[in-house]
């Protein structure tokens, strides 16, 4: 009796997931796995550090070789073995040995792409030198360049340029960050990216916000602005494009951004191809459309589920929040869900809550501050988005309010989660409860706030500004237009203030809180400034930085 034959098209986290899985359900089955590179199962996330030198052993990121895989998991894994195309209804795919240039058809019962996504290059003269990073062979391409490279200008300030910009910089290369857009980390806000671009140019990156480049030569590179920048190295990273070639000619559908449309079982048009990975479209969990999403984790479960879907168990695919984190220079930023000026962009109004907790009891040595965003939905209280910025805790914290959302829970909710807490880990109130006290005193409307970015309609409309900080922190540097009246001394001047509208602020927004709900007894209509100075720092030097070209 011929064997149940399932092919799997690209070898590494989506498809080598799918096919480890596959062969834990079914013994009964022949599976192939067809990889065009050199190597299956490496870790792509691991190749920035690989450069570095902080992953010192090449053989630490090579995670299975083909012979591993066979003798594990019977799998016939073939390097070097393209899927050039894919007959649907004689069900085979037609694979090119990349060594040979032989072709050959395979014939499957199932089959699962797995192709990834490639990185995008940018179109400007000389950009045929520049490197990009997305298997081991890219980065024995970049380590080749190292020992004669003093110079590096990364193209692209997302999660992988920034990685790479930090690797560079620990091999000693000067490094140049160029970056189309006005902040780092285009999907966070712009007060919450701004730490990061401080932290790269403190480490010595010379890093260009809304810069272009404009041209390569031999070993620098021009940007829009005219300036010339050293680039003996140059690296794109301005990120990735589904890779759906074979699907598209396949007839396969795809959907309009680009990607491979599956439904919940991850199973595309045709009903004995499954889809996975980069080059597929996910589902946002906020607005139920299509969205490319393009992280591991999701690769990783997804390549599970269609294994167990096409060994006949029920699956369901979750709706994607797109919960990502990046570190450099030992600041971590991380985000989950919708970003303030996404959800602004889509015309919603989100209820916004800014804190700057510490990562654990300010008491116990090497308490970091940390920056964390909630964005609920005013309405329903539902969690829209949350992000994070800081050191130690920002990752632990943004995973609780990420699973918070996949569960379901409120905005108020997170007040009541019950997290484990010693005074090295924690506070007795966690980061994230305060978060929930912040927002259920908001939906209860014990406490209006007003946004950093708001606060120069209000005053021009005629508010007043009180800074409940005390003489010292004002002296040490004030919103402009601002008065100056300590909280503890609220209750016995409060006659000072004028008449009217009362925005109020401290450091983080605690005190201010405080003020706020006194003066609201005492009749007058106050508001806090969210996230307090700091916020508004952040936010104000966000606006310089995208403004003002460095260098
Ligand atoms: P891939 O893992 O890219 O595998 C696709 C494979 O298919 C490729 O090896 C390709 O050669 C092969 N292939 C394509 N077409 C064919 C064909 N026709 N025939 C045969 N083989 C084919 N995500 C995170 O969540 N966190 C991180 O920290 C992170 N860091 C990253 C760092 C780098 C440098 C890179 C490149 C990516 C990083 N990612 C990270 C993203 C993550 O690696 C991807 O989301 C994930 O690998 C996608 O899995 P995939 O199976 O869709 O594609």
């Amino acid at each position: 009796m011929t064997r149940y034959r399932i092919i799997v098209v690209g070898g590494v986290a989506g498809g080598m997931s799918a096919a480890t899985r596959l062969r834990r359900l079914r013994e009964d089955a022949d599976i192939v796995v067809l990889e065009r590179g050199e190597h299956v199962s490496f870790a792509n996330c691991g190749l920035p550090y690989y450069i570095g030198g902080v992953i010192e052993e090449r053989q630490d990121v090579l995670l299975q070789s083909p012979g591993s895989l066979r003798s594990r998991f019977e799998l016939d894994v073939r390097v070097r073995h393209e899927a050039v195309a894919i007959d649907r209804a004689a069900r085979t795919v037609r694979v090119r040995d990349l060594a040979t240039g032989q072709e050959t058809d395979e014939r499957y019962d199932a089959l699962i792409l797995s192709p990834g996504a490639s990185p995008r290059r940018p179109d400007v003269p000389g950009a045929e030198r520049m490197l990009t990073l997305r298997d081991v062979a890219d980065a024995d391409a970049v380590l080749r360049e190292l020992p004669d490279a003093r110079s590096a200008l990364v193209l692209g300030g997302g999660f992988i340029g920034v990685e790479m910009v930090e690797n560079l910089v620990h091999r000693g290369l000067a490094v140049t960050l160029v970056e189309h857009g006005d902040q780092l980390l285009g999907p966070l806000d712009p007060e919450m990216a701004e730490p990061l671009a401080r932290r790269l140019r403190d480490a010595g990156v010379d890093v260009r916000l809304g810069a272009d480049l404009v041209a390569l030569d031999g070993s620098t590179a021009t940007l829009a602005d005219g300036s010339v920048v050293g680039a003996d190295l140059a690296i794109a990273a301005i990120g990735v494009q589904p890779d759906t070639a074979l699907a598209r000619d396949a007839g396969l559908a795809l959907g309009a951004r680009g990607g491979i449309v599956v439904d919940e079982q991850l199973r595309t048009n045709d009903s004995a191809i499954w889809a996975i990975g980069d080059a597929v479209e996910k589902i946002d969990a906020l607005t139920g459309t299509p969205r490319l999403v393009a992280l591991a984790g999701l690769a990783n479960r997804h390549g599970r589920l269609a294994a167990d879907a096409i060994a006949g168990r029920p699956v369901r695919a979750r709706d994607a929040l797109g919960t990502a984190i990046v570190g450099a220079f030992g600041l971590t930023a991380a985000m989950t869900g919708w970003s303030e000026k996404a959800l602004r962009a889509a015309g919603r109004e989100p209820r916004v809550v800014h804190t700057h907790p510490a990562s654990h009891a300010g008491y116990y040595p090497g308490a970091e501050q940390m920056a964390l965003k909630l964005l609920i939905d005013p309405e329903t209280d539902a969690i829209l988005g949350a992000q994070g910025v800081g050191g130690e805790g920002v990752d632990k914290r943004l995973d609780v309010i990420a699973t918070a959302m996949a569960g379901g829970l409120l905005a108020s909710d997170l007040a009541d989660l019950e997290l484990a807490y010693a005074p090295q880990f924690s506070s007795a109130k966690d980061p994230v409860n305060m978060l929930g006290y912040v927002a259920r005193n908001a939906a209860e409307g014990l406490t209006p706030s007003v946004q950093w970015h708001e606060l120069e309609a209000e005053l021009a409309a005629g508010a007043t500004l009180v800074d409940v900080r005390t003489p010292g922190e004002y002296a040490g540097g004030a919103i402009p237009g601002s008065v100056n009246l300590p909280l503890d001394d609220l209750r016995e001047r409060v006659g000072e203030l004028p008449p009217g509208r009362l925005i109020v602020h401290c450091k983080v927004g605690q005190r201010g809180h405080t003020a706020v709900r006194l003066l609201a007894q005492l009749g007058r209509e106050a508001v806090n400034l969210d996230g307090g100075y700091l916020t508004w720092a952040e936010g104000t030097a966000s606006r310089e930085s995208a403004a003002v070209p460095v260098g």
